[in-house]
This record gives structure tokens, sequence and C-alpha cells, in this order.
């Protein structure tokens, strides 16, 4: 999807985390949520996502967002570490915009582990 700073309240993370849509959790605390990926890239394929109405994109964060996503990343390296992932390690990721194939306009955490991953593109 094209990078734009608009929220859009309909998208499929929102709808999770409403629970409109069931997803499997595997994570919640006060300000983020887990749950596997519908078609996972990976053995572990999990998303993390903030609560809320988060920037859309990496590209559309901004100083004020950087506690957080502080907080994010070190959320999502316990989440990998409770999935048996700490061992042989793993890869998070955040896309950003078409190239990247972002697909939802929530900020958003991959985590992906459970074998060799290879190249990162
Ligand atoms: P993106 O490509 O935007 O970085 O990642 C979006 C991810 O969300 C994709 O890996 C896709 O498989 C996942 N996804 C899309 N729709 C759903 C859904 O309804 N439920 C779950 N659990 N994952 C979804």
């Amino acid at each position: 999807m094209p990078i734009d700073a608009r929220y859009d309240p309909s998208n499929v993370f929102a709808r999770i985390l409403r629970g409109e849509i069931p997803s499997e959790r595997v994570y919640e605390d006060a300000d983020f949520v887990a749950f596997r990926d519908i078609e996972p890239a990976a053995p572990v394929h999990i998303i993390l996502v903030p609560r809320g109405q988060p920037p859309t994109s990496p590209a559309t964060i901004s100083e004020a967002d950087t506690d957080w996503i502080g907080r994010m990343v070190h959320a999502a390296t316990r989440i990998a570490a409770a999935q048996g992932l700490a061992e042989r390690g793993y890869r998070l990721v955040l896309n950003c915009g078409d190239d990247a194939g972002q697909t939802v306009g929530h900020l958003h955490l991959h985590i992906l582990g459970g074998r060799a991953l290879g190249p990162v593109a």
C-alpha cells in the first residue's frame, strides 16, 4: 500500500484489536497485542501491533513515538524468547510502503523464526 499518514480504522489489525476478526493471540499487555500471522512465512510468524491508532507505517512515525517503539522492540524480544526462538535466533521486520510489500496501514512488527531464514531480500 502507498504510504499515507491518515489512519483508516477499518484496517484489518484495527478489526483484530476490536475483536471483530478472530486471531490467535500469543501476547498482550497494556500497550501491545501479538497474534499469529494468518499466512505464516516461517514456522513462527507473529505480528506485534500497538493498541489504539498508531502511525500507519515506519515512514509516518515522529520523535514522540520513539519511546514506545523501543518498548515494542523489547516486547518482541520477550515474545521471541517465549516462542523458543532465542537460542537459534529470529528476524524482526518493519515493512514500509509498496516496495516492502506493506499491506496493512497500522504500524506492526513481524517476528519470524523457527528455521534458517536466508537472505533478508
Ligand atoms: P505487511 O505486509 O503489511 O507488513 O504485513 C501484513 C501481514 O498481516 C501479512 O503477513 C498478512 O499475512 C497478515 N494478515 C493479513 N490479514 C490478516 C488477518 O486477518 N489475520 C492475521 N492473523 N494476519 C493477517
